[in-house]
């Protein structure tokens, strides 16, 4: 049975190693279009102030640990952008060439993931702002942090960004989180926001509230 799988992070491998658990003779082929398999994105935010010593501190297992150890297929650079569902393939094209790919499959697992969100608004492509979601992105951040930077603003006050913020705040940034809506956490009860509230103000940091 041909296995193919879309994304080499977390969905996608623990998938594949179950694969390898079960099956004796698998054939498992996984196309990521990054360079960078399984990493704890959760680690991330812990980065900025050192609690975290390096990015790639956060990865759990190498691509050759994957292809040396499990036998799996483990491409990197492989960015998928068709599955032909009748002829059971996947297309895509090699980022780092150009050159198009085909694999065809038995059973195909889409584990893509999500992508921040990227607003439509004027300015957004400049310096200075960022996301963050992958390892390429925190190295972006913490080689920006290297020029003399004071002052920064989260956009969105919720987990990643209260994590964000809690990290700034750790290496003396002046911190201000705008958050749509009227507490932070908008998943949390109004009684539970409340103590973060009270926690981010006592860590000083600034909070703003936008309606839209
Ligand atoms: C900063 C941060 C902190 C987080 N903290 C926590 C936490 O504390 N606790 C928690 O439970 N969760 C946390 N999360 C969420 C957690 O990281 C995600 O839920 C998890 O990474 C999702 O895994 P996934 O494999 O579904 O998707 P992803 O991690 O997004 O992986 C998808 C992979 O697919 C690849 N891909 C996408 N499209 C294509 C394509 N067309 N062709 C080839 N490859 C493609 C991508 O490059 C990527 O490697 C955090 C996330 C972030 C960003």
């Amino acid at each position: 049975m041909k296995y193919v799988i879309i994304g080499g992070d977390a969905a996608g491998m623990s998938a594949a190693m179950q694969i390898v658990r079960a099956k004796q003779n698998h054939d498992i082929t996984v196309l990521e279009r990054g360079e960078i398999y399984s990493y704890g994105q959760c680690g991330l935010p812990y980065t900025i102030s050192g609690i975290v010593d390096e990015p790639e501190d956060v990865i759990a297992r190498s691509v050759e640990t994957f292809r040396n150890k499990y036998g799996i297929n483990a491409k990197i650079n492989h960015n998928v952008t068709n599955v032909d569902q009748d002829n059971k393939e996947v297309h895509g094209t090699i980022t780092t060439t150009g050159e198009p790919f085909k694999y065809e499959y038995d059973k195909l697992l889409i584990a893509s993931g999500a992508s921040p969100v990227n607003p439509n608004w004027d300015g957004i492509d400049l310096s200075g702002i960022f996301h963050v979601k992958t390892i390429p992105d925190t190295k972006d951040i913490l080689s920006y942090l290297k020029k003399d930077v004071k002052n920064v603003t989260i956009v969105g006050g919720g987990y990643i960004g209260l994590e964000m913020a809690e990290n700034f705040k750790e290496i003396g940034k002046n911190v201000t989180i705008i958050q749509r809506g009227h507490q932070l956490m908008s998943p949390f009860d109004s009684d539970m926001a409340k103590l973060i509230h009270n926690e981010a103000e006592n860590k000083t940091l600034m909070l703003s509230s936008v309606n839209q």
